[in-house]
């Protein structure tokens, strides 16, 4: 009997610790608060990194998430979205495919009081969006210009040098970002022709790369070393992205660059990526731009944490993104170079990545 009555008790404080627990959950200002989270791709490990980084710091708050990947396709991305706001989330944090596609679907958010933030990439022809998380990207391209400048050595004069020159996507405001900050670097060589341009193309019109894919760039390096570089060789490649520097090493492979008598150009790159790290440590791909994605999420979820109690989030940078409508208040993070001589302690080090990742 004893027995009986002490299991009793003991099944009742449980019941009473499990309610007392449910009941300050629900007492917690994020319970049951939804955010919506669209990101673009999965096709590169950077937007899966994201995706993981931002779920996991929202859940520890407390927050739902709806986390979805529109794979690059602009109507899957405006419908996930839709759906997101029909679900009835409290706010939601995109990384758009096409940044001037979401102005109708961002005016239905605005009817529902569903503030708005965009994530990495800028929201643009559209006045419903209430902050913008992402890195410094005039300064990526300054970083991948100023590697090739160094590698190649032309502040000490030397050159000429042959360059090609490869953009981002043409629908993403970022791509015109890094292109810009490279540029600030690299013309004044193409003026004094310590750095030749043998296509002649460079500018976004033609250098562009859309949807950042790999195979579009393959093929462009293909023909730009076919058509220019036959009695000639290539001495550095600016790529914008790790998944288009991947793509250029193969078409240089494909033409016999990567062996002691006819070594790689340097090709940069941009999100530390482990296919472009491995690249890096086998002495193919020269330099990365590493974004630190656990940084960008903590950056974001401050902003839903404002969002949601009526408070201004910590921004940085109020004047330079301009989405054609409105300034959007921003906080830019710091991106970081990577080449062979600091991966292990940028990325390894910091837990970023496992050492067995990259063998
Ligand atoms: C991001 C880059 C990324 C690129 C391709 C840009 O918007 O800022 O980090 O390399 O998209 O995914």
């Amino acid at each position: 009997m004893k027995k009986v009555l002490a299991l009793l008790l003991m099944f009742t404080m449980v019941l009473m610790l499990t309610a007392c627990g449910s009941s300050s959950n629900s007492s917690s200002p994020n319970a049951k608060k939804k955010v919506g989270i669209a990101m673009p791709t999965k096709s590169s490990s950077r937007w899966i990194a994201d995706g993981e980084n931002i779920v996991k710091q929202l859940q520890a708050k407390g927050y739902d998430t709806d986390l979805q990947y529109g794979e690059d396709n602009v109507e899957n991305q405006l419908a996930q979205i839709e759906n997101m706001i029909t679900k009835g989330a409290n706010v939601l944090v995109i990384a758009n495919i096409d940044g001037e596609s979401l102005t109708t679907v961002l005016q239905k958010a605005k009817e529902k009081n569903i503030p708005v933030i965009a994530y990495d990439r800028l929201i643009k022809k559209t006045p419903n969006v209430d902050y913008y998380a992402t890195f410094d990207n005039f300064q990526v391209g300054v970083l991948q210009a100023s590697y090739i400048e160094k590698s190649l050595g032309l502040k000490e004069g030397k050159g000429p040098f042959n360059i090609e020159i490869f953009g981002g996507s043409p629908d993403d405001n970022n791509a015109y970002m890094f292109f810009d900050g490279a540029m600030s670097i690299l013309k004044p060589y193409i003026d004094s022709k310590k750095l030749v341009v043998k296509s002649g193309q460079m500018d976004m019109s033609v250098c562009a790369t859309l949807r950042w894919d790999g195979a579009t760039a393959q093929a462009r390096m293909d023909n730009l070393l076919s058509k220019n570089y036959t009695g000639s060789k290539i001495d550095a490649v600016l790529s914008p992205y790790d998944g288009i520097s991947i793509g250029i090493l193969s078409s240089l492979k494909a033409v016999g660059y990567g062996t002691p008598s006819q070594p790689m150009p340097i090709v940069t790159g941009q999100d530390a990526e482990i296919p472009s790290i491995k690249s890096i440590i086998k002495g193919e791909q020269a330099q990365t731009v590493f974004k630190d994605t656990r940084d960008l999420a903590k950056v974001t979820v401050d902003m839903v944490d404002a969002v949601l109690t009526g408070k201004k989030a910590p921004t940085n940078d109020d004047k330079t993104y301009n989405n054609g409508v409105k300034v959007v208040p921003s906080y830019l993070l710091v991106p970081v170079s990577v080449d062979k001589s600091n991966y292990e302690k940028i990325l390894v080090e910091s837990g970023y990545y496992t050492a067995d990742k990259l063998k």
